[in-house]
């Protein structure tokens, strides 16, 4: 038998659909009715969907109202006791405080949230503690199994599996690994599948994504056991893994018991060898041939390819599905108007990816019964193959001057011409900045106005001109507010950039933007990645206009602010017809020139942006230092243009830095501001620890929530900063950019900020004064 299904669909809505219910929801004008019927209304249309598109199951239970892992959590009952939740709370209303920590009576933050593995959705994150316990509540799951029966159709429920669910969250009680609730919780999974079964599931695709990750054997060992126990239950268990191989543990996995497995070939093709070897024929084997992280037209002859190796090894039951589940991908591409219209044929959305699985089953159908195929099915596979052809080919996506260029690179374009200490020096020569010299991140607020004009300059309301005067006249009124404040090294304020991938995508060759291409990254927010489809170019100069008009209004450096080469990449729908490396040396290639025009135009600091650099890391560790000495280098050969006396700034602000600051210092960039203020400095620690031998800005106070810190504070911070990182190396400037903050509230935040380091310089030299003499 051969069949297919998919692992899970997008939730948003082809329109966005469910951000506009939730949103309207928390505005109260959706009651909690309206708002279940929106998602009744999504859910059937995506059911219906997969139906239409012939596929042998609908997925249901992939569905959330903001995060599957959210209503996981309720669904076992496990809400961490600070919400203090009561009888009187709805669902939602638990749901929502969960989440947003808005709920009547809730006065708590919200979980935590963070990425779902390599991906751009975040989960909400699961807090266990020594108080926790389980309860099964199914209601929501039944209410949503029994909606889906109405069609029809043979269904599969996906749940996320016990292990995965528990190595996700995070214990807030010291002497507890999340594990050890594993005897409490199994017996909850032991209801659910009951109940599933009971209510006429025949198939749950228990999905495990930790087999992915370097696990260690207790892990695995309590999965074991798991399953051991779970299988007893009720329905059939399909093992679902995706985004990384099961490296080292294939044939453990095999054996286990379960009635089929889920493999990501996409990601590891490698592997299936080994898996059609160690999986027993009566078991489910169901491929992931379709790329459910990214957007192109599925080359169909390998994945045929691998179809044909799968039923040679006498694996019947075979199940052709896409490697994850479709979350990641926007609904519809190849009739988006905003992309590039001889890109599109190339592109494949949700719909085009079930259309994709069809032609495979009837691909694998042919294979399995030894005819040749039928002509309409042979036509309809030409046809789209022709496609996946003509990318191949197309002089849009190759450009033999840019490959030569890279092949010609020389060795040491990755390198400054001197070492950071000499270039220190000069860089002082030429700045002549104050001991502990001040600045921000980039962006000021990006207001009301700003995003007015910018919507009236693409409706085309508003001229080019017009809008260039609008952008020029935010640039002066950044630059003074900052004089006035006394900064040091100033910004232009970013007020013409909608977001810091697309505003350089847009001026770059090879990148095409969609209109409507959302994805969900949490709740109600989605992003639209740009699409990087061809070989990277800059055809002219993309910032130095309105980077040197900055400069002419003060005489304080302004900084150039560009986004690095490994941000550019991460962010973005690339290519997958190359490795990530090498899209990340082209798109480096263009920030380099980029810094070099910026310089020419007498720029003499340079920020490069990185808030990406540490997503890319792969999940497996063996992988982890490749990816970090590749994107270093990209970064390097990005800054590698710079005269020794510019100075390279670079950004990050995340605080996982430990594992990778050996990587980090190999950026070699002269100064680099990142995130602190959250973790009260701790994070300087490690940098102090490693002596990291550049200069360093730790964000001294959170640009993400409105509060302004007080001056006693921020003093408190510096002083805590000066303990690990020598004075002449430190930094003061807030932890990101202003774009999301008002202006009042930028201003009264960067004064503490100016007094708290005026204090610290003042004590710094009084100091000085008494040891020297
Ligand atoms: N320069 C950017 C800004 O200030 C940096 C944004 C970021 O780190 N995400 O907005
Ligand atoms: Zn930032």
């Amino acid at each position: 038998m051969i069949r297919t299904h998919s692992l899970g669909f997008p939730r948003i809505g082809p329109n966005r659909e469910l951000k506009t219910a939730l949103e309207a929801h928390w505005k109260g004008h959706l009651d909690e009715q309206g708002l279940n019927n929106v998602a009744s209304t999504l859910r059937k249309a995506s059911w219906q969907q997969q139906i239409d598109a012939g596929l042998d199951f609908i997925t249901v239970g992939d569905f959330a109202l903001y995060d599957h892992v959210a209503s996981h959590i309720q669904r076992f009952g496990c809400e961490p006791a600070r919400f203090g939740f009561t009888e009187q709370h709805t669902p939602l209303q638990r749901l929502f405080g969960m989440v947003r920590g808005q709920a009547p009576g809730v006065d708590t933050f919200a979980l935590e949230m963070t990425k779902w593995f390599d991906t751009n959705y975040h989960y909400m994150v699961p807090e266990f503690s020594a108080t926790t316990a389980f309860k099964l509540d199914a209601q929501e799951l039944l209410e949503q199994v029994a909606q889906a029966q109405t069609l029809n159709h043979p269904i599969k429920v996906a749940l996320l599996g016990p292990l995965s669910f528990l190595y996700l969250g995070k214990s807030k009680t010291e002497s507890l690994q999340p594990l050890n609730l594993l005897t409490l919780l199994l017996p909850e999974y032991e209801k659910l599948l009951a109940q599933l079964k009971q209510a006429g599931v025949t198939w749950v695709q228990l999905e495990e994504p930790i087999l992915g990750l370097d696990l260690d054997s207790t892990w695995l060992l309590a999965m074991e056991s798991a399953l051991q126990r779970l299988k007893q239950s009720g329905p059939k268990l399909l093992l679902a893994t995706y985004f990384s191989g099961l490296n080292g543990h294939i044939s453990q996995v095999c054996k286990w018991p379960v009635d089929g497995l889920h493999v990501d070939c996409v990601r590891a093709p490698e592997e299936l060898a080994a898996v059609l070897d160690w999986l027993p024929n009566y078991k489910v084997l169901s491929l992931g041939l379709i790329d459910g992280r990214n957007i192109w037209r599925t080359d169909l002859n390998p994945a045929g390819e691998l179809i044909q190796q799968a039923l040679n090894s006498g694996k019947n039951e075979l199940w052709i599905a896409p490697s994850c589940s479709l979350l990641h991908v926007p609904y519809q591409l190849p009739t988006d108007e905003g992309v590039d219209a001889r890109v599109r044929p190339w592109l494949a959305g949700v719909q085009e990816k079930l259309i994709e699985l069809a032609l495979l089953k009837a691909h694998a159908k042919t294979l399995l019964q030894g005819k040749s195929t039928d002509s309409a099915h042979g036509k309809a596979w030409a046809e789209h193959q022709q496609w996946v052809q003509e990318r191949q080919r197309s002089a849009l996506v190759h450009k033999p001057q840019v490959q030569a260029r890279l092949a010609n690179l020389a060795a040491d374009a990755d390198r400054r011409q001197a070492p950071y200490e000499e270039r220190r020096e000069l860089q002082a020569k030429a700045l002549n900045l104050p001991l502990l010299p001040t600045t921000t991140i980039g962006s000021f607020p990006q207001t009301p106005q700003i995003r007015t004009a910018r919507a009236a300059l693409r409706k085309g309301e508003l001229t080019q001109a017009d809008y260039d005067a609008h952008m020029a006249q935010e640039i002066r009124t950044a630059i003074e507010f900052q004089n006035r404040l006394g900064l040091d090294v100033l910004v232009h304020g970013e007020a013409e950039r909608n977001d810091m991938v697309e505003y350089f995508g847009e001026q770059l060759e090879g990148y095409t933007f969609s209109r409507n291409g959302w994805v969900q990254s949490y709740g109600s927010r989605c992003v639209k990645p740009p699409i990087l489809f061809g070989d990277v170019e800059r055809p002219k100069p993309m910032t130095v206009e309105v980077s040197a008009y900055a400069q002419s209004l003060t005489d304080k450096p302004v900084k150039g602010m560009l986004t690095g080469p490994v941000t550019l990449l991460q962010w973005s729908f690339v290519r997958d017809d190359q490795p990530r490396e090498a899209t990340a040396l082209q798109l480096a290639l263009a920030v380099r020139d980029e810094v070099a025009d910026l310089q020419g135009a007498g720029i003499q600091i340079i920020q490069l942006d990185e808030p990406a650099f540490r997503e890319g890391l792969p999940l497996r560790k063996a992988a982890q230092t490749h990816y970090l000495s590749w994107a270093a280098r990209a970064f390097r050969i990005a800054a590698g243009s710079a005269f020794n006396d510019t100075q390279i700034h670079t950004h990050m602000c995340y605080s996982e830095f430990n594992d990778i600051l050996d990587h980090i210092a190999a950026l070699d960039a002269d100064v680099i501001t990142i995130e602190t203020s959250r973790s009260d400095m701790e994070l300087l620690r490690a940098f102090g620890d490693f002596k990291y031998p550049n200069e360093i800005g730790p964000g001294v106070y959170d640009i993400h929530s409105p509060r302004i810190p007080k001056v006693g504070e921020l003093e408190r911070l510096i002083h805590k900063a000066l303990q690990v990182i020598p004075a002449e190396r430190l930094w003061i400037n807030p932890d990101c950019g202003l774009k999301t903050r008002q202006w009042h509230e930028s201003e009264e935040a960067l004064k503490v900020m100016m007094q708290a380091t005026l204090k610290a310089r003042e004590q710094l030299l009084s100091e000085h004064a008494t040891s020297a003499n």
